[in-house]
């Protein structure tokens, strides 16, 4: 499956969890500025499939607007690295979402019944299962990639070297051995049907 294809399926699976969650999502008391979930939630994880996504964008911005943002990115990461919480590199300054049409499905599977301030969202337990099946889908859609939190996976994506075999399909973990460990990215092939 070539990237383009790849993109057609991952909007799929997007969509089936979308409408297997839509009824409990009514319920939802989400709205736009509104972005707890993007500044104090422990982890943005993504497919490296989704990080080229959010890469290729990026690198398609003019170049001040897009130095801005690998700033902000590296910013997230090192804060990550420390083990502190972060905002979000993509939070605008309206608490709205840069790249929303884009965003990963971290993103999409989060909303809340309840508001999120102390004590993280609340959302069904039918909508958690769903979203674990929907991770598996999307690890197995990117079998040659990786997931792990947004900043390592577009900190992966910023290296020449790693693109060379993804982008062709190719796979070598040995590649980022020692990244991987110390940033709890995971093998998307060794995901386990749920
Ligand atoms: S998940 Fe929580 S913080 Fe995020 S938009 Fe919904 S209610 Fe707001
Ligand atoms: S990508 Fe967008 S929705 Fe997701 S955490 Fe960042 S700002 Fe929030």
């Amino acid at each position: 499956m070539n990237f383009s294809e790849q993109k057609t399926e991952l909007n799929a699976i997007y969509e089936a969890y979308e409408q297997a969650v839509a009824l409990f999502k009514a319920g939802s008391i989400c709205k736009p500025g509104c972005a707890f979930c993007c500044t104090h939630y422990g982890s943005v994880d993504i497919t490296t499939l989704e990080g080229r996504i959010i890469w290729d964008w990026l690198s398609q911005r003019r170049a001040d607007e897009r130095a801005g943002l690998q700033r902000k990115i590296e910013k997230n990461r090192k804060s990550k690295e420390k083990g502190a919480s972060a905002p979000c590199p993509f939070l605008k300054p309206d608490r709205t979402c840069l790249i929303y049409p884009i965003r990963p499905f971290s993103c999409r599977q989060l909303y809340s019944v309840r508001p999120c301030e102390g004590r993280g969202p609340t959302v069904h337990r039918q909508s958690r299962e769903a979203a674990k099946k929907t991770i598996i889908q999307l690890q197995k859609l990117d079998a040659t990639g990786y997931s792990g939190h947004i900043s390592y996976i577009l900190y992966l994506l910023d290296r020449k070297n790693f693109r060379k075999v993804y982008f062709n399909g190719g796979f070598d973990p040995g590649l980022i051995k020692d990244f991987a460990k110390k940033h709890g990215i995971a093998i998307n092939r060794h995901a386990k049907s749920a």
